[in-house]
């Protein structure tokens, strides 16, 4: 049997996670099928991703809603033994749909795969490391895809165009709203400036020089995101987006187990917070405590200087 990988991309390019989750695929001894749901372009360049068999693609503008979507996942899976995806919210809607079709099991989350059928994925908003063995014939996965190693490119493998889906979804797409930003992807990038509540209305006048000094994304706590002060996509938890950057600068937030769930990974950990009990110094392997409307401009301007220096 076969690996079916669904790739992520953001309708001109593949989304760094999609070369991830193929790595991980590696984790099986099976080939490996990318399925992308998008444009031409996208599916050439998914063609050359290292270690694939061969590229299925249903061309379309927009990708479609789950309700779409899982049947067509489905359908492949009579070709296929695994049903693999970065644990992304496209995944999040569409894998548990297809799951639930096929009478299987839903794997969400893996940070690790230890055997064809065996996982460790985190359970209780990361407070604990769960070993997952599933009996289902079909396994349907998402993977932390930070964790895993990316795959490069190698010359393009076959293209299979599917037909087109019928569309006899109740539910119809009505716009996507996305904000375009010259910063890294904050899934992908290698340094995260993450700000709390304490930030207030000054998150972005704080934060985004000390993020362009870095070149660094921009991340948020939930409670920063609730009130207004940041953008809904920059949430970084268990209910946001899971990141694990070579450094995370986590600036004004207490480190709630919600929020270390998505970001406790990160190799390097940087706090700044004026309470020295705040739980983000018990994972962080730097704590600056002090009053950050004082310490991130300066620790910006310090930066600047150093770059200057070395430039
Ligand atoms: C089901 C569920 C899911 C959730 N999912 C998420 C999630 O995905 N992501 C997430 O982040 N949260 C999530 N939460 C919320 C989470 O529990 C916390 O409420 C939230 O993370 C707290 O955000 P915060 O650290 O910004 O705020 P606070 O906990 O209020 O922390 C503010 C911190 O700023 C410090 N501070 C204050 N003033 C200053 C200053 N001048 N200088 C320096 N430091 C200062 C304080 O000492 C404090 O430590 C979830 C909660 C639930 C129940």
């Amino acid at each position: 049997m076969s690996i079916l990988i669904l790739a992520e991309h953001d309708g001109q390019a593949l989304k760094p996670a999609t070369r991830r989750v193929v790595g991980a695929a590696s984790s099986w001894t099976l080939p490996a099928d990318v399925l992308v749901v998008g444009s031409q372009a996208v599916a050439r360049e998914a063609a050359q991703l290292a270690g694939i068999r061969q590229v299925l693609h249903l061309e379309c503008d927009a990708v479609p809603v789950a309700e779409e979507l899982a049947p067509l996942l489905v359908e492949l899976m009579h070709e296929h033994s695994v049903l693999l995806a970065a644990h992304s919210s496209l995944a999040r809607d569409v894998l548990p749909r297809a799951a639930a079709l096929l009478d299987v099991a839903m794997i969400g989350d893996a940070v690790r795969i230890t055997g064809p059928a065996s996982y460790v994925r985190p359970m209780y908003a990361g407070r604990l490391l769960a070993k997952v063995d599933s009996r289902d014939a079909i396994q349907v996965v998402t993977v932390r895809a930070p964790l895993f190693t990316p795959v490069g490119d190698a010359p393009a493998v076959p293209i299979q165009t599917l037909p087109a889906l019928t569309g006899s979804a109740t539910t119809r797409r009505i716009a996507a709203n996305q904000q375009v930003s010259e910063r890294p992807q904050l899934a992908s990038a290698r340094v995260v400036v993450s700000g709390g509540r304490a930030l207030g209305e000054q998150f972005d006048t704080l934060l985004a020089p000390l993020a362009e000094t870095l070149g660094a994304a921009l991340g948020a706590t939930r409670a920063a995101v609730d009130a207004g002060f940041a953008a809904n996509e920059l949430q970084v938890g268990q209910t946001g987006i899971v990141v694990a950057p070579g450094i995370y600068l986590a600036v004004g937030l207490s480190g709630a187990a919600q929020h270390l769930a998505g970001m406790s990974d990160s190799d390097v950990i940087v706090a700044i917070n004026q309470d020295p009990d705040a739980p983000i110094f018990k994972v962080a392997d730097y704590g600056l405590v002090g009053n950050l409307f004082e310490t991130v401009p300066a620790v910006t301007r310090a930066i600047r200087q150093l770059q200057e220096r070395q430039a």
